[in-house]
C-alpha cells in the first residue's frame, strides 16, 4: 500500500490542477481518475477536456467558419458558392484537440511526478493520520490528504431518461455523426445555447424549452434582451415558460409534449432531443457516508471558503461543492487547496469569477448585475457603449452588442461589467483584472488602449459611466 502527503480524487480541471500543485510545492501525490474515452483508454481532465470546454469550443468555431463562409463572407467582397461541410472531418478535429490535451495532462503528470491512477476511488476510513483509500480494480492508497474533484453529472429529466441515442446529454450532443433535421433542446442555458448554435449552424432546425419565464437570468438583463432578440434572429426558436409533461420515442423520431407560457398544449417531434437542464455534483460511490462527509441537499460536499469539508484534511473543489459550476472555479479552487496544505496562504475570490457564454454573440459577465445592485438597495451609476461605434468592430463585420459598467455611485468602484459582442471572452478578463483590484471606473477610463481595439469600447464604456465618452 502506497503513503502520499496528497491523494487527489477526479483529474479533471479541479483535480489536476490541485494535483500539479501540490506536487509542484514538493508534495507526494496520487491522482485517482475513472474516465476513459471510446477506445477504453484512461483520459484525464474531467467534463472539460473530454465532454465540456474544450470540445464544445472546438464545434462551436468550426460551426461559425461555416457560417461566415456560407452568410458573412460576401460582405467584405468575397464569394464562395457550394460551400460544404465534413461532418466527420469537423468531428475529428474535434476529437484531436481532446485527446492532445488530455495526453497532455498524461505529460504535465509525468513532468511534476504526480502518480496517476485508473479507476473508481471510495473513501474507507482514517488509519491513524492517514485516510485509507480504495482504487476499484487496484490498489488501496493512504493518504495524509485528501482533495475530492469529482466533478458534476448531467441532470436527469424523468420524464426524459437519456437513451444515449435520441435523448442524449451534452455528450450525446457533441457526437452527432449526422445533423439532426429538428433538434429540440431541453433548457435554454449554457449547455442549450452553445450547442444549439452549433446545429443550427450546421443546418438544423433547433427549438428550445425553456422552463424559466426569463432569458438567461444569471445575465445582466439588458444583456439578455439582447441576447434573445440576437438568437432569435439567427434562427433559434426559443420558448419560454414551457412546462415539458411527456416525452415517447416512436420510430426513431421523439415527441415531445409540453405545455407554452400561455397553458396551451403543445407538441414536437424531433429526431433528437438535447436535455441540459444543469448538471448534479458527483458523489456517487466515493464513501461519503462511510466516512460521515458532510453533503448538502443538493448531494454537494459542504466545504467553507477554504474548501475544507467537515472531516479533517479532507478537501473538495470544483463543480462537486457550492458555487459556479465552470472550470476556472474548479482549477483556482484545485490551486488554493494544495497551496493550503502545504502550508501557504490559499486564497480563491468566488466573488469574482467571470461568465461567458461562447455564442455569438459572445456574452461575458463578471460582478453584479444591475438587478441584483438594484434588489440590494445599492446606489450605482452605469455607463455603456456599443461595438458599433468601434473602427476595429466594424473592420471584423461583428459590431453587435454593446459593454455596460456599472459602478458605486459614491466611490465609483466598479461592481459589475456585462458584455455581449465579438470576443467578449477575451474583453472580460480586463474587467475581471479592474475588479479584483477594486478599480474605479475613473482608473479603467484613464488607462490608455490600443487604436484600433475592441478594448476601446470597455474603455469608452467607462468613459459613458462619468457621461463623458467621446465616440458617441
Ligand atoms: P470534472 O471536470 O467533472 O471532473 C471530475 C472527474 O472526476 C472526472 O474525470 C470523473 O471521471 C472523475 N471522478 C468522479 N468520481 C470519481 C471517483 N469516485 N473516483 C475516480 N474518479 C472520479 N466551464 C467553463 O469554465 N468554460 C466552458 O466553456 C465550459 N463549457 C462546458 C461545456 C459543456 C458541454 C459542459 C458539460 C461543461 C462545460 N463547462 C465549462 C463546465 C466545466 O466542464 C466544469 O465546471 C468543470 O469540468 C468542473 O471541473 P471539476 O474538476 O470540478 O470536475
Ligand atoms: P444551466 O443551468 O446553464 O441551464 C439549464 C437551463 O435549464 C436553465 O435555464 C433552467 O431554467 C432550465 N431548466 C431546468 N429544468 C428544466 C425543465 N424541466 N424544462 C425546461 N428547462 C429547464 O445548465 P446547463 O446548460 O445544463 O449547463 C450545466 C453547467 O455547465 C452550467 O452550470 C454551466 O456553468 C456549465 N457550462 C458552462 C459553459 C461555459 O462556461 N461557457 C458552457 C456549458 C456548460
Amino acid at each position: 500500500m502506497a503513503d502520499f502527503d496528497v491523494v487527489v480524487i477526479g483529474a479533471g480541471p479541479g483535480g489536476y490542477v490541485a494535483a500539479i500543485r501540490s506536487a509542484q510545492l514538493g508534495l507526494s501525490t496520487a491522482c485517482i481518475d475513472e474516465w476513459k474515452n471510446a477506445q477504453g483508454k484512461q483520459s484525464l481532465g474531467g467534463t472539460c477536456l473530454n465532454v465540456g470546454c474544450i470540445p464544445s469550443k472546438a464545434l462551436l468555431e468550426s460551426s461559425e467558419n461555416f457560417e461566415r463562409v456560407s452568410h458573412d463572407f460576401s460582405a467584405h467582397g468575397i464569394t464562395a458558392s457550394d460551400v460544404q461541410y465534413d461532418l466527420a472531418k469537423m468531428l475529428a478535429r474535434k476529437d484531436k484537440i481532446v485527446s492532445d490535451f488530455t495526453s497532455g495532462i498524461v505529460q504535465l503528470f509525468k513532468k511534476n511526478k504526480v502518480t496517476s491512477l485508473l479507476g473508481r476511488a471510495q473513501l474507507l476510513g482514517r488509519e491513524g493520520d492517514f485516510w485509507r483509500v480504495g482504487v476499484e480494480g487496484g490498489e488501496e492508497v493512504r493518504a495524509k490528504h485528501v482533495v475530492i474533484a469529482t466533478g458534476s453529472t448531467p441532470r436527469v429529466l424523468p420524464q426524459a431518461p437519456f437513451d444515449g441515442i435520441n435523448i442524449v446529454d451534452n455528450s450525446g450532443a457533441l457526437s452527432f455523426t449526422q445533423t439532426p433535421k429538428h433538434l429540440v433542446v431541453i433548457g435554454a442555458g449554457v449547455i442549450g445555447l452553445e450547442l444549439g448554435s452549433v446545429w443550427r449552424r450546421l443546418g438544423a432546425e433547433v427549438t428550445l424549452l425553456e422552463a424559466l419565464p426569463t432569458f438567461i437570468p444569471v445575465a445582466d438583463e439588458q444583456v439578455s434582451k439582447e441576447a434573445l432578440r440576437a438568437f432569435t434572429k439567427q434562427g433559434l426558436k426559443i420558448h419560454l415558460g414551457a412546462q415539458v409533461n411527456s416525452v415517447a420515442q416512436e420510430a426513431g423520431t421523439v415527441k415531445i409534449s409540453w405545455r407554452d407560457a400561455q397553458g396551451v398544449a403543445q407538441e414536437l417531434v424531433a429526431d433528437k432531443l438535447v436535455v441540459a437542464v444543469g448538471r448534479v455534483a458527483n458523489t456517487l460511490g466515493l464513501g461519503a457516508e462511510t466516512v460521515g462527509l458532510k453533503l448538502d441537499n443538493g448531494g454537494r460536499v459542504v466545504v467553507d471558503d477554504h474548501c475544507r469539508s467537515n472531516l479533517p484534511n479532507v478537501y473538495a473543489v470544483g463543480d462537486v461543492v457550492r458555487g459556479p459550476m465552470l472550470a476556472h472555479k474548479a482549477s483556482e479552487e484545485g490551486v488554493m487547496v494544495a497551496e493550503l496544505i502545504a502550508g501557504q496562504a490559499g486564497h480563491c475570490d468566488l466573488s469574482v469569477v467571470p461568465g461567458i457564454m461562447y455564442t455569438a454573440p459572445e456574452i461575458a459577465w463578471v460582478g453584479k448585475t444591475e438587478q441584483q445592485l438594484k434588489e440590494s438597495g445599492v446606489s450605482y451609476k452605469s455607463g455603456q457603449f456599443p461595438f458599433m461605434a468601434n473602427g476595429r468592430a466594424r473592420s471584423l463585420g461583428d459590431a453587435s452588442g454593446f459593454v455596460k459598467i456599472l459602478a458605486d455611485t459614491k466611490s465609483d468602484r466598479i461592481l459589475g461589467v456585462h458584455i455581449i459582442g465579438p470576443m467578449a471572452s477575451e474583453l472580460i478578463q480586463q474587467a475581471v483584472l479592474a475588479l479584483a483590484f477594486s478599480a474605479s471606473s475613473e482608473d479603467l477610463a484613464r488607462i490608455i488602449h490600443a487604436h484600433p481595439s475592441l478594448s476601446e469600447v470597455v474603455h469608452e464604456a467607462a468613459l459613458a459611466v462619468d457621461k463623458r465618452a467621446i465616440h458617441i
